[in-house]
Parts: structure tokens; sequence; C-alpha cells
């Protein structure tokens, strides 16, 4: 199977333009009949939903945010304003953790979980799964939506899921059942590699064929050294329960955005402005309904908080003809040094620059310290071996590949204003082991 949907998958632009636009009418009208908030949102901003005709015509509206989400919803109201249907019409309730205490509610409804399913249907058949496959998923089941329709997906083409919801499953897992891929995180695919190794069984010689990295934003060299790592491609896929589900194809150009699913533009909250294509922004993505269709929540112009770039509208060299993205980084993970800004994943690349790995495991850590005018980026890192562990060599790399593209950055820390130390443990020194959940990287103690 080459696609999963063919005629959708490959449409030329303008026909897909079109149909974009239908839908885009439909889901105005499904806002206006359906959705408390858009209703008011509309009357509020003197919106004749009607008007809304075209992707062209989305770029004028006002951009909502997770904080409008969370006023309106309990407690702040007493209803769930973005909720679209009925109680009875619900099939799952979701929310989002969040970084600011309090949680998103979703509503989905089983149209939703088709549609989700079939975005990642086509993103796995996109990077060559089909029938016959066996995937281990590593991504964990419960609120977050990815993991459950995945697997859902997988029923689609015919692929098997071993469901394991996390990537500390028993070796034997590998061994017995001959997986042929797996979706987990760089990290966890790398600490699954080491331990495989340790249990005499070399990751290049098992059976699996390719891997899916997924659920958090990587630097191009870490992905590079995980494809060393285990012998096979490694392919990108960004998904959220806001419903944006993009995945990249076997020719790794870009993330495909399922255009006819879900409306995807980048916004500049600096400029106050849709960027155009190869300009980074804010993600703002619409749901984008089939006509007659329905939605449990439905989100027009809504801020991710996640960045990126369009790469592309033209066809891809897989023949799909949906717009790619460059792999997208969360603005949460962006910090602010004397006047420029970073990221976490700029912290990564500079780890995993490839002649550091021979002496590194590739987990690390970084912190900040200091003011307005002196500031300490202090990183850690862990070594295979603390005692054969070239710490000149790994600096060097680091910090030619960090301020490579940052002519600001070079310049305060040439003037001394920006500091930056380094710290190598052995395995398992690093001050995020003896905290619980998910790694804090990049930590701005300011
Ligand atoms: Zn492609």
């Amino acid at each position: 199977m080459t696609y999963f949907r063919e005629e959708i998958e490959t449409m030329s632009r303008d026909e897909l333009d079109a149909l974009v636009d239908e839908s885009i009418r439909y889901t105005m009208k499904f806002a206006e009949n359906n959705s408390p908030f858009y209703r008011k949102w509309f009357q509020k901003n003197q919106i004749n939903p009607a008007d809304i005709r075209s992707h062209e015509d989305l770029r004028e509206l006002p951009i909502i945010s997770g904080k409008t989400m969370r006023d309106r919803q309990p407690p702040e109201t007493n209803e769930f304003e973005f909720k679209c249907i009925d109680w009875d019409q619900v099939y799952t309730i979701h929310e989002t953790s969040g970084t600011s205490g309090t949680p998103k509610s979703f509503f989905l409804t089983w149209d939703d979980w088709n549609r989700y399913a079939e975005k990642y249907a086509r993103s796995f058949v996109s990077q060559n799964f089909g029938r016959g496959d066996r995937v281990v998923v590593c991504a964990s089941y419960g609120m977050n939506v990815g993991a459950n329709t995945m697997t859902l997906a997988a029923q689609k083409i015919g692929m098997t899921i071993i469901p394991e919801g996390k990537c500390t499953f028993p070796v034997r897992i590998i061994r017995n059942y001959q997986p042929t891929g797996i979706v987990g995180s760089i990290f966890k695919l790398l600490r699954l590699a080491r331990r495989m190794e340790k249990e005499g069984l070399d990751p290049q010689e098992s059976s699996i064929k390719r891997l899916i990295a997924g659920g958090e934003s990587f630097a191009d060299e870490s992905r590079a050294y995980l494809e060393k790592v285990w012998g096979v491609p490694v392919y990108n896929t960004y998904g959220s329960t806001e419903g944006t589900m993009c995945g990249e194809c076997h020719k790794k150009v870009g993330l495909h955005v399922p255009e006819d699913l879900v409306h995807l533009d980048v916004y500049n909250p600096q400029l106050e402005d849709f960027v155009d294509e190869g300009e980074c922004g804010r993600i703002v993505l619409t749901t984008l309904l089939p006509p007659g269709g329905k939605a449990g929540t439905l989100l027009l112009n809504y801020d991710t908080d996640d960045t990126t770039v369009v790469i592309s509208k033209d066809k891809c060299p897989c023949g799909r003809t949906h717009l790619r993205i460059m792999n997208p980084q969360r603005e949460a993970e962006t910090v602010w040094v004397l006047g420029s800004p970073f990221n976490r994943v700029d912290v990564e690349r500079g780890v995993f620059q490839e002649d550091n790995m021979h002496y590194l495991t590739g987990e690390y850590e970084a912190f900040l310290y200091g003011d307005e005018q002196d500031v300490t980026l202090r990183v850690s890192m862990e070594c295979l071996d603390n005692n054969n562990c070239d710490r000149e060599i790994i600096k060097e790399n680091f910090l030619k590949s960090f301020l490579e593209y940052k002519p600001q950055l070079s310049e305060v820390h040439q003037d001394g204003n920006l500091n930056i130390l380094f710290n190598f443990t052995g395995p398992g020194g690093l001050e995020f082991y003896k905290i619980r959940g998910r790694p804090k990287r990049l930590v701005d103690r300011r």
C-alpha cells in the first residue's frame, strides 16, 4: 500500500484548496449552530460566519488560546462552552495535563476518533507500515489520545499493535513477537537499545525495521544518532489532543499536514499577523469537518503554543500534495537570554554532535542562572564512562554547534555576559533522575 487514501493525499493543489474551503464553510456553520463559545464569539467580534468562505478568510479572525478554553469551562463558567454536542453523544472525555495547573477538557465523538485515527493511518502508511507489521506502542495509553488513536489506526491498515504503553517492557517482547516497529520518544528508544545490548540482543540484529519518534521535539542530530544505534530509519510524528496529527513520510522532508482534516496556519505574535511559507511562527489550528460531520470539541484559529515553519506546499517526492512543516518546537521550551531566544532543542543539538557520541549517552540537562546583565548556562551531560570522556572535544563541539547560527548569543558569549559551563557525570548522575515524570531538560532558574 503506497497511500492510505490516495485520491485525497495526492489531490492537486487547486482541488485540495477547494475541498478545504468547502469544509471551512461547513465547519463555520457547524460552529454557529453547535458551539456555545463560537456563537457568542461571532457576535462579539461582529463576524458573520457565512462570510468566512476560504482559508484566506480564516486569517482575518481573532486567535484564541489555551487560556480562552480554560476560561470557558467549569469552574469559570457553568457549561463547557467549547463542547458542541449533547452528553449522550460524547464517546470519550480527555484532559490535557498542561503546565499551567488547570487542565483543558476535550470531548470526542466516535467520528472524532475515526478522523484522528485516519490521520495516523495515513502517516503510518507514508512510513511504509502496512499489513503484517507489528508495532510496539511505548506512548502512554490514558488521557492522551495518541496511543489509543494509533491503535485504532492500526486496525484500519491491518497492522498488529503491542500496546505496552511505556518503553520499559521486557526484551522478551522483542524476541518473542518479532515486532517490526516501535513508537516512542528519542530518549526512551535510546535507553531501550542499551538495555537490549546488555541482555545480549543487538538492536541492529533485531526484528525492528523502522522507528517512530514522537511526543517531543528533537534535534536532527539526535535522530541521526538513534538511527545509527538501531540501524533503521526513524520517522517523526507530531500529534496533540487538539487533533493536529502530522507525520513525516519515508522521504523525510518535513511532516505532512492532513489538510482536509485540520487547517494549520503559522502566526507571529510579535507581528500580530500570519506569516508566509519559510517563516517561523506559532501553529494556529482550525478543526475541519467534512460536510455532515460532527465534532465534540471544535476549535477555530487556536494557538497551540508550538512553533514551526511551513516548508512547502509543493508536491512531495513521495507523491503527496499536502503541505509539509518543520519539526514543531514547544514555545514553553524557548528561553530568552540577553535579547535572543534559544530552544531546548538547540542545547540537544550541541550535545548530539556526531563526535561527542563516542563518549556520551545523549542524556543531558541544562540550567540558566543569573540576571539581566550576566547569564550562566550550565550544561550537564552523561558520559558512557566518566573516566574516558574527552571533555575538551565535547565542549568545543557543543559551543560550535550551539552558537553557529546565533550571532547575538555568540557576541554576548564573547563579551563574557553569557557564561557557558559544562558538567560531566557518569551514568545516572543527572539531577532529573531524582525527579519523577518527564525530565525537564532546560530549566530557567533566573
Ligand atoms: Zn512526502
